[in-house]
This record gives structure tokens, C-alpha cells and sequence, in this order.
């Protein structure tokens, strides 16, 4: 019987599997691999390592459910070497994954290809992670898109690809009794900053079901009008299974077939779309993707930037956000925003230290989303809010949390503060902060600036910008 390699990266699930369906179909005997990788560009974060050991232990017992092993490897800057030395031990005669599109692993995947094909093992590779792949889009010109909307409108008359369902009962495995379990993967943190993130997730593919069920029950019907209210579930909260691939974009799309859901699925498409950008322009994880902003004076204040990182602003929308992301180790898609903007231009911090930490604080984390997100925010990416779009703090409170239930959620030292001030604290009399217990400065942060003061530096520094282009 012909044996292969299924090598399992960010498409840890069993269901709509490409790569999982041929070997079957094929009449493959399958080894399931796991390698564990750092990337040296962006080694993995701590909240995605935590999200990677539930995915792992999960997939794990998916498979052992078919009487089959998940082999684990650490191959920290080696997968080529293990790859290969496994590929020889069971004498393989495929190896089969699904695409990655960083430009890091692009050139991996490449190499391993070429040296495992060179010596007479078939390798194929799958689309499992996207709806488009990155390459299959192009404009009239044959180039790629750096503006959504024609970009979305040329994707939807593509085909989608076909749902496979693997037929697991038919499979037959190969085993290897070494192998690492997960456990000794080490990526729990050693710290028990995590305790918010069990509260919030069931990180395993029965969670990315139950909030499927959830979309399909009525949250993707009333996604257009709730998806902004931070204190709502307006949104799916499906990032990180997709970031993981414990769940397809096929899959919700067609599990929200009977539903209307337009507008969410367009946020499916602005996923893709980040993946396009990063695909054709390689380098922008680490510069805009617009020239001429590798000019623009971005700078780093370490105070600063640590009062944003641990939410200690003094300006209550960005500090609730900021603690959600570490307590939960998600944020709001419109909290990104805000605290995004109000770091690269009411602080002018450079947009990579935010990048940065959302890396390693999101369970989500995701090179082209979080690439995409920031550059829109900085104002230096494809399709990116104009710079001179400052969000106001207070105005997005007001308007996006109307109630200050999540500002006081996170913010608990304001909660006595009744809304007129609950978005800005220090305007409220001294007699009031003083009913409601607060010091400014001592029990809650003073702004580092205001906001307005913030607005007229981020325009200032954006005309002198402009001059000098
Ligand atoms: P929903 O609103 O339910 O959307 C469904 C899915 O569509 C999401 O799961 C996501 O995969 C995709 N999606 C939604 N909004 C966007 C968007 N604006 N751009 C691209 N894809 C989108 N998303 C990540 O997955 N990982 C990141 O590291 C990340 N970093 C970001 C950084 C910044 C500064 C900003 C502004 C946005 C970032 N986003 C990132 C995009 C977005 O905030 C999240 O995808 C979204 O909040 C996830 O919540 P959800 O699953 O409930 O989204």
C-alpha cells in the first residue's frame, strides 16, 4: 500500500480538507504530522501558543477517534530536516499539505518541495485555508488589487471551491510510537495570565461549531447592525479557529447558505483580501505598503507605549480594550481600530510595536490580518483610512459602547461614573470623582495627552509629512 505524509500546519481540523480527502481517496496509508515551528520572523506569540496547545490536544483526539496517532515533532527552524529524515524512516511515498502564503513559509514549502520531489516523492499541495487563492485574482492589467471593493466584486464571480468531507471510516494510518506529545510542547504559559482566556474560549472545533450554530441562529442576520457595539456579540468571534484552521471559510459559507448574510460574509472576503496583499507584496509585515510612508517619522516612546500596552491611557474606550485583549486575548474588531488609531496618531507611536503586541497577545494573531489592520490604521497600507481620519476617542466611546457597559467592564474603577463622563473622565467635576471614588492620576491614569491636543499633533505632523514628499 502507498504511504504519505499528512503535514497538518494552520489546518488543524478533519472536515473540509483537501489534502486529508485525496490521501484518502487515493488509497494512501496516512501518517498525520504535526511539526512545530518558530518562525524567524514572527515567532509564534503567547497567545497563540496557548490557542496551538488546545488545537493540538484536540486534533489529537479527533484522530485517535479513527484509531489514528497525531505525530508531534519539535521542529523549531527544521521542519526541512524532519520532514525529510521522516519521509525516509516510513518510506513515503507523498507528502501532502495545505498552502501557506507568508512569504517565510512560502519559501519553506518551496525548498522542501523541490529536494523531497528530486528524490521521487510526489508532494502536492491543497487550498484549504481561503476562499480565493492568492494568485487566481488578478485586475484587467493582471495585476493584484490594492482596493477592496473591485477586488471583492472579481472574487465573486470565481467558483468557490468544493466542500470536501474526508471519509474518515475508509482511511487506514500509518503509526510511529516516538513522537512528542503535546504536553511536551511546552506552549502553556508558565504564568497563569490565561485564566480570562478559558472563561471566553472552548478553543476546540466543537467551540468554532457552537458559535457556527450561533451565526446561523440569527447573530449573521443582525451582523450589519450590531457588529460594531462593543459591548455586543454582534460578531462571530470565529478569528482564531480560522487562524488555526480548526474551521474553513468554505465551511461558514456554506453553513450560512439558507441565511442572510451578506455583510458577513463580505468580512470573509476582507480576510482574503489581507492574504492577497501580503502574498504579492511580501515585505509589508514589516514596511507600508505605500512607498512613500517609509519616509513618515513614525516614532517609539517606551512609556507610552507601555501605558497603551497595559491600558493606562487615561482614556477609558482604549484602556477597556486593551485589558480585553490581555484578559481574553481577543479585542473588538472596532476597538482595534480605535486603539490602533489612537496609538500611531494621538501618541505617534510607530505602527509596528502595536503589530507587534497584538502578535503576541491575540489568540487570533494572523501575519496578513494583523499586517492589513495596521496599515489601514496607520493610514499606509492598500485601501487604508486617509491619516488625516483621526478617530476620536471620546465620540467612539459615546457612539460605539453608548451605555459605557464595556468601558466599565474593564474599566471598573470608573463604574461609578455616570455616562456623561464615563468616556472622559477628566472632565467631570472634582465633587463627582469625588462621590465616585476616583483620584485621576492615582486611582485611574490622567490622559497622557488630550484627545484634542492628540488630533492637532497627528494633523501637524502629517502636513509636515506632506511637505516634505
Ligand atoms: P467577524 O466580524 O465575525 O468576522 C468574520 C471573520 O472575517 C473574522 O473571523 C475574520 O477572519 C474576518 N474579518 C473580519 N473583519 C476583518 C478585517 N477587518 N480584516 C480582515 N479580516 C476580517 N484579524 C485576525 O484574524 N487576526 C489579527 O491578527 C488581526 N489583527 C488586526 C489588527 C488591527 C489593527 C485591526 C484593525 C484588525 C485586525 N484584525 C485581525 C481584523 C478583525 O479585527 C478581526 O478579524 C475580527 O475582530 C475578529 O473577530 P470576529 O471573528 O468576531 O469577526
Amino acid at each position: 500500500m502507498k504511504s504519505c505524509i499528512l503535514w497538518f500546519r494552520k489546518d488543524l481540523r478533519l472536515s473540509d480538507h483537501p489534502a486529508l480527502d485525496y490521501a484518502i481517496e487515493e488509497g494512501y496509508s496516512i501518517l498525520p504530522l504535526y511539526i512545530f515551528e518558530d518562525a524567524e520572523a514572527w515567532p509564534m506569540g503567547e497567545a497563540s501558543r496557548w490557542w496551538l496547545h488546545h488545537a493540538l490536544m484536540d486534533l489529537g483526539e479527533q484522530l485517535d477517534g479513527f484509531g489514528a496517532k497525531l505525530h508531534i515533532v519539535d521542529g523549531s527552524k527544521e521542519a526541512h530536516q524532519t520532514l525529510s529524515a521522516l519521509v525516509k524512516k516510513i518510506d513515503a511515498d507523498a507528502v501532502f499539505w495545505s498552502r501557506r502564503y507568508e512569504a517565510e513559509s512560502i519559501l519553506q514549502d518551496s525548498e522542501i518541495k523541490k529536494e523531497l520531489m528530486a528524490s521521487g516523492v510526489l508532494v502536492k499541495s491543497f487550498s484549504a485555508s481561503l476562499i480565493n487563492e492568492p494568485f487566481n485574482v488578478s485586475n484587467q492589467s493582471g495585476k493584484p488589487y490594492k482596493v477592496f471593493t473591485p477586488y471583492w466584486k472579481k472574487c465573486r464571480e470565481i467558483p468557490l471551491r468544493e466542500l470536501t468531507q474526508p471519509d474518515l471510516s475508509k482511511a487506514s494510518w500509518q503509526k510511529l510510537e516516538d513522537g512528542l506529545t503535546v504536553e511536551e510542547l511546552e506552549l502553556l504559559p508558565s504564568l497563569s495570565w490565561d485564566d480570562g482566556f478559558y472563561e471566553m474560549w472552548d478553543p476546540h472545533r466543537s467551540g468554532a461549531a457552537s458559535l457556527l450554530n450561533q451565526l446561523g441562529d440569527g447573530r449573521a442576520a443582525a451582523y450589519s447592525e450590531n457588529r460594531d457595539m462593543l459591548a455586543e456579540s454582534g460578531t462571530s468571534r470565529l478569528s482564531p479557529y480560522l487562524a488555526f484552521g480548526q474551521i474553513s471559510p468554505i465551511e461558514i459559507i456554506h453553513a450560512l447558505s439558507e441565511v442572510k448574510a451578506e455583510d458577513y460574509l463580505r468580512q470573509l472576503y476582507w480576510r482574503d483580501f489581507s492574504y492577497h496583499l501580503l502574498y504579492h507584496f511580501p515585505k509589508t509585515d514589516k514596511e507600508p505598503l505605500r512607498e512613500e510612508w517609509r519616509l513618515f517619522p513614525w516614532g517609539v516612546d517606551e512609556k507610552i507605549v507601555g501605558k497603551w500596552q497595559r491600558g493606562e491611557t487615561g482614556y477609558p474606550v482604549v484602556d477597556a480594550a486593551m485589558r480585553e485583549l490581555w484578559h481574553t486575548g481577543w479585542m473588538h474588531n472596532r476597538a482595534r481600530m480605535i486603539v490602533a488609531s489612537v496609538l500611531v496618531k494621538h501618541f505617534q507611536q510607530d505602527w509596528m510595536v502595536g503589530a507587534q503586541w497584538f502578535w503576541d497577545t491575540l489568540v487570533d494573531a494572523d501575519l496578513a490580518n494583523n499586517t492589513m489592520g495596521w496599515q489601514w490604521s496607520a493610514g499606509c497600507g492598500a485601501d487604508a483610512a486617509p491619516y488625516f481620519r483621526v478617530f476620536n476617542p471620546v465620540t467612539q466611546g459615546q457612539k460605539f459602547d453608548p451605555d459605557g457597559i464595556y468601558i466599565r467592564k474593564y474599566v471598573p474603577e470608573l463604574s461609578a461614573l455616570p455616562n456623561k463622563y464615563i468616556y472622559c473622565p477628566w472632565e467631570a467635576p472634582s465633587a463627582l470623582l469625588e462621590d465616585c471614588g476616583i483620584v485621576l492620576g492615582q486611582s485611574y491614569p490622567q490622559p497622557i495627552l488630550l484627545p484634542s491636543e492628540g488630533r492637532k499633533m497627528a494633523l501637524d505632523a502629517y502636513q509636515a509629512f506632506k511637505n516634505s514628499l
